[in-house]
């Protein structure tokens, strides 16, 4: 059976927008600006000082996606001190860290994170109940994985 990680009334509230994205990111967290005040936000280097200028909330900022700051993310959700993960990434652009990309949407999955990559999405996201009450999350059983011979 899974186990559960218990995801408080308050979530860790993770924000990455690529570069032709951010415009759409901001514009979302501003309308949305009540509602994050109610969570704590991480994120990227730039996208996180842009929210954190455009809302007046401090954001935990972490490196800038290409240098790093994707997998950073990336590896606080494999500890479990992610809740949801808000990413804007640009369907029309490679990025010099295409790789890091995939890696974090992989662990947002594997980990079995809510995540949004459109704006449509996150607000679906953020207007659910869910955000505003304790979440049991089911945390994926890796077991068999973990003890597989090889
Ligand atoms: P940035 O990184 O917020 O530092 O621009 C985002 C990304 O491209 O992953």
């Amino acid at each position: 059976m899974d186990s559960v990680r218990n995801i408080s009334s308050r979530k860790n509230i993770a924000l990455v927008a690529h570069d032709h994205k951010k415009r759409d990111l901001i514009d979302w967290a501003e309308y949305n600006k009540a509602a994050l005040a109610q969570h704590d936000l991480l994120a990227t280097g730039t996208t996180g000082t842009l929210v954190e200028d455009a809302l007046g909330q401090p954001v935990r900022k972490f490196l800038s996606g290409p240098l790093g700051g994707d997998q950073q993310i990336g590896a606080l959700i494999a500890e479990g001190k992610i809740d949801v993960l808000i990413f804007f990434w640009d369907p029309m652009e490679a990025q010099p860290h295409d790789p890091d990309v995939k890696a974090l949407l992989r662990l947002a999955v594997t980990w079995n994170i809510p995540f949004a990559c459109d704006r449509a999405t996150a607000d679906f996201l953020l207007t659910s109940p869910l955000m505003y009450h304790e979440y049991a999350c089911a945390i994926p059983d890796y077991s068999n994985y973990i003890k597989r011979t090889i």
